[in-house]
């Protein structure tokens, strides 16, 4: 069964048709990336199912459920946004562990849940370090440890290596990919550069002026340009 489900899903800005009927499934443990220009309505996509901005038209399910009226908080997400930065006041540690915190976790299990994290994101002993600290890779690396934390359902990530140069890309593209098939993770991820769609995705979503225009394996989107 697919997990999230967008059914004809439509976002206006006023007088601007940002999402135009968007149909799109993810099924549970695949990876979709979604691929566009700037301004093609991708960020948008992610909002309209993390229940950040309203929907106009259609419905977003997930496992089957109608999302309306269900607050961003309790759909069982894991956000990492571009514009989403670590909270530069609190060490790694207390970024990884604030959404646990939020859910009044027991502090024993936050600290146990953090460990693993860092262990998985590779950063074993970065729990103590100021934020501040952290070059471009690693602060990405702890962004993700802190969409992870709460084991989302769905993981949503937003131009998740953007601000990174080119070799530390491919190197981490590589590393989500083996990172999302060790964990079984579902994602739905956005980005504006075609070989990390490619490199990522197991179903690649190319949208342009709000509309999905191709839909398909990397090979068949690359097949047909
Ligand atoms: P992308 O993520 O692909 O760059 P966006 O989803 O950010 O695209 O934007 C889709 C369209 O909606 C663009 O035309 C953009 O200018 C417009 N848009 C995005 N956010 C807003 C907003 N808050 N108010 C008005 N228009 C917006
Ligand atoms: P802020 O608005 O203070 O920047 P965020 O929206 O960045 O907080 O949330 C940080 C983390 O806490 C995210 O993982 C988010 O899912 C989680 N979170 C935010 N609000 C809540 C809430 N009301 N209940 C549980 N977790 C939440």
């Amino acid at each position: 069964m697919s997990l999230l489900e967008l059914d004809g899903v439509s976002v206006r800005y006023g007088e601007r048709l940002a999402l135009d009927a968007v149909r799109l499934t993810v099924a549970e443990g695949e990876t979709v990336c979604v691929l566009g220009p700037s301004g093609s309505g991708k960020s948008t996509l992610l909002r309209a199912v993390a229940g950040l901005t309203p929907v106009a038209g259609g419905a977003v399910r997930l496992a089957g459920r109608d999302q309306r009226g269900v607050p961003a908080h309790r759909r069982g997400l894991g956000l990492m946004f571009q514009d989403h930065q670590l909270f530069p006041q609190r060490d790694v540690a207390g970024n990884i562990a604030f959404g646990l915190r939020m859910r009044r976790t027991p502090k024993p299990a936050v600290a146990s849940r953090v460990a693993e994290l860092l262990e998985l994101v590779g950063l074993p002993d970065a729990g103590p370090r100021a934020v501040a600290t952290l070059s471009g890779g690693e602060q990405q690396r702890v962004a993700l440890a802190r969409a992870l934390a709460p084991g989302p359902r769905l993981l949503m990530l937003d131009e998740p290596l953007g601000q990174l140069d080119r070799d530390l890309r491919e190197r981490l593209v590589v590393e989500l990919r083996q990172l999302f098939a060790r964990l079984g993770s579902t994602v739905l991820a956005v980005t504006h550069d075609q070989g990390e769609a490619f490199a990522l995705a197991d179903r690649v979503v190319v949208m342009r002026a709000g509309r999905v225009v191709q839909l398909g394996s990397p090979v068949e989107v690359w097949r047909r340009p």
